[in-house]
């Protein structure tokens, strides 16, 4: 079993991955869906002239010399269709957002003039005067202006925001091309793990792993099913994963049982109907890491110590999680982060818990509390992952370093 770099180990695990099959779904479920094809725009945007003001439609050449006093003809209120011409030296009463009629071609904004009636309901009045000229164009919303139609809006791989929405509806897209959910298949193991509705017990724990594993797949927008606690047994492990295969998941992920302990059953169960592969990965935490399938379907076998479980996520599955969803591969953003204090490493490519703070506009980072993989109190406290590099065994105060960070 050689030691494969963290990089070696994600391209290994991703490589086996493709995303999930594409859907069709009503715009109003899509929020942070991911797209399964280009969006092309099948309108221009706006789809015709209209006022940006509440004012009056004119012909800018009739308001070069102001003061000025034209006949009103009309009024246009929006979603109105002003389907005439307007002749020259002449005016319109217009809405924000109603279309311009033929011809006109600038508004002047009621503030510019003397019709000071803002009550609803108002009437258009018969003449107005006109204090400021307007150029061709003046308060206008050009069509076409914002989109051409068959313009590329949205690409394949794009994870659906709020505003994405909106912009789709402006186009008519009442049903979005986006891939499904993925479905992931979320196990724990081990006889010391009791949920957390439980009185605690001499000798057990609570189960962490189930609840933070799961919001993590839930805020890439995965579908969980939950495989419970497995105790250690092979029985128990292997019903389990029988019913993550009958449930047609996309993937298996467990943690713990997959080491060299006398009661870890998990990897047995695995290679009787599947394979798998134990790679000594250079990184810590989370040096063991399980990688294979279970009757045809890609299993990750994380370690169980809570942090090391949170870290291998981040690392390895959260971009299977982001491949099977269909969006666009690229890596994680980092930030450079200076250090307020030493931190030692072994040599590994190591994630340690901290809390960046800005101080004076830079990114100043601390340790957030002692670095055990099982201290998940650390995470709670963390506000970033520090990456130190493998081959490193220390840092001085101010050096520089990637983080990762985490909002809120
Ligand atoms: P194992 O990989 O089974 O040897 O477990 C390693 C360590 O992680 C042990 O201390 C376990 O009790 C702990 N552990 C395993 N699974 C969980 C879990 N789901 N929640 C909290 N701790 C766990
Ligand atoms: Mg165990």
């Amino acid at each position: 079993m050689s030691l494969l770099s963290v990089t070696e180990a994600r391209q290994r695990i991703l490589a086996r991955f493709a995303p999930v099959q594409p859907d069709e779904i009503p715009l109003a479920q899509a929020n942070r869906r991911v797209l399964s094809r280009d969006i092309h725009a099948g309108t221009e945007l706006p789809p015709f002239d209209n006022s940006s003001m509440d004012g009056f439609a004119v012909h800018a050449a009739d308001t070069a010399d102001t003061p000025v006093t034209l006949p009103v003809l009309a009024d246009i209120p929006a979603g109105s269709y002003p389907d005439f011409d307007l002749p020259r030296g002449s005016a319109a009463r217009i809405m924000t957002g109603a279309m311009l009629p033929r011809l006109a071609d600038a508004v002047i904004p009621v503030e510019d003039t003397d019709f000071t009636e803002r009550a609803p309901g108002t009437p258009a009045p018969k003449q107005v005067t006109l204090f400021k000229p307007a150029r061709p164009g003046d308060s206008v919303r050009r069509h076409g202006a914002d989109l051409k139609e068959g313009e590329t809006v949205l690409a394949a791989g794009h994870r659906l925001r709020a505003q994405d929405l909106g912009l789709l509806s402006m186009l008519g897209a009442a049903q979005v091309p986006v891939y499904r959910r993925p479905r992931i298949g979320l196990l724990s193991s081990g006889d010391e793990l009791l949920p957390p509705e439980m009185p605690l017990l001499p000798g057990k724990v609570r189960d962490a792993n189930s609840y933070t594993l799961a919001a993590l797949m839930d805020d890439l927008g995965c579908e969980v099913v939950p495989l419970g606690i497995a105790a250690d047994t092979a029985a128990d492990v292997r019903s389990r994963l029988d019913q993550a295969a009958a449930e047609k998941v996309n993937l298996i992920l467990s943690s713990a049982g997959v080491s060299v302990g006398a009661y870890d059953y998990v990897k047995d169960v695995i290679v009787s109907d599947g394979e798998l592969s134990f790679w000594r990965v250079n990184m810590r935490p989370g040096k063991p890491l399980a990688f294979g399938q279970y009757k045809g379907i890609p299993f990750i076998g994380l370690p169980g110590n809570p942090v090391s479980a949170f870290v291998g996520f981040e690392v390895f599955v959260r971009p299977v999680v982001e491949k099977l969803s269909g969006m666009t591969p690229r890596p994680r953003p980092v930030t450079r982060v200076s250090l307020a204090e030493a931190v030692e490493s072994d040599g590994r490519e190591s994630y340690l818990r901290a809390v960046v703070t800005f101080e004076n506009g830079r990114p100043l980072a601390r340790l957030a509390g002692h670095q055990g993989s099982g201290n998940l109190r650390s995470v709670v406290l963390a506000n970033a992952l520090l990456i130190i590099p493998s081959g490193v065994k220390s840092l001085p105060p101010a050096a520089e370093v990637d983080a990762w960070l985490y909002e809120d």
